[in-house]
């Protein structure tokens, strides 16, 4: 077993009235792909954006690493190595694919968003090197000078999570991959996931889609009313009688 990388540790978090987060504790282990699922409105999406820094959970903390990302902005987290796909893909339109997977590394490389044109400049080849092979890996190398804007939903998906890749992120935070996808496109974005898979970085997903699920995570983790309420190895979450309860409740 590996080292417990990602701590989350009693965090709350309301909404006005709300308590969208309810004394969560959660543990991921180094180089594993942890699955968050649970019902809509189950605080999924908040639990990831309270990891990535952009909501402030009321009390608790979340370290990555023996840093703490609690209370830090959502750059200074991206620094630390820490990387989302959101549910909504956040692209440049009317940029060219290649173009917007290079972007990321173009204002993240060196440690620091500080411009250094001269310095950016003398590695482009070789980022627009590396984004051809992410764009490879991901499957749209063929469309790479085409307008992201006219990409389908799930190539948009696939296009952000090139734009990831390229950061080297030691944690992915996914929420949601698959949302809104047919399941041709649900099963070519869980072969991509799974191909990623080797590649050591911790991964923590977030899924409504049981299916997905179990055939990518090593440990799932199962979120009902803010709570979670099951956890462990994926066959012994599928049978529990709670987490069957959720969803059929939920
Ligand atoms: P999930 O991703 O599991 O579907 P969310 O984390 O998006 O759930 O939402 C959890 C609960 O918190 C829901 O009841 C939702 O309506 C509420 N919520 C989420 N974000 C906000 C917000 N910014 N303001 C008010 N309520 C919110
Ligand atoms: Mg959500």
């Amino acid at each position: 077993m590996g080292d417990l990388v990602l701590h989350l540790d009693n965090i709350n978090k309301s909404f006005g009235g709300l308590k969208a987060l309810g004394d969560v504790n959660l543990h991921v282990e180094e180089g594993t792909t942890h699955a968050i699922i649970g019902p809509n409105g189950a605080g999924k999406s908040t639990l990831l954006n309270v990891c990535i820094g952009r909501l402030k959970p009321d009390t608790g903390s979340v370290t990555f690493d023996g840093q703490e990302l609690t209370g830090k902005k959502p750059h200074e987290i991206a620094q630390i190595g820490v990387a989302r796909v959101f549910q909504t893909p956040e692209i440049f339109q009317e940029m060219s694919l290649l173009e917007n997977v290079m972007l990321p590394a173009f204002s993240h490389r060196d440690g620091a968003f500080k411009f250094n044109a001269a310095k950016l400049l003398s590695r482009q080849s070789e980022i627009r090197e590396e984004a051809e092979h992410i764009l490879e890996d991901v499957g749209l190398k063929e469309q790479m000078m085409t307008e992201a804007g006219s990409l389908s939903r799930g190539d948009k998906r696939r296009l952000e999570l090139g734009m990831c890749l390229i950061l080297h992120p030691r944690l992915l935070l996914l929420d949601e991959p698959t949302a809104g996808m047919a399941r041709h496109d649900t099963n070519a974005t869980i072969d991509l996931l799974k191909k990623i898979k080797s590649r050591g970085m911790t991964k923590v997903i977030i899924e409504h889609d049981m299916h997905v699920v179990f055939s990518l995570a090593d440990k799932v983790s199962v979120l009902a009313r803010g709570q979670i309420i099951a956890g462990g190895d994926p066959e012994a979450v599928r049978e529990d009688p709670k987490v069957k309860e959720a969803y059929l409740g939920g």
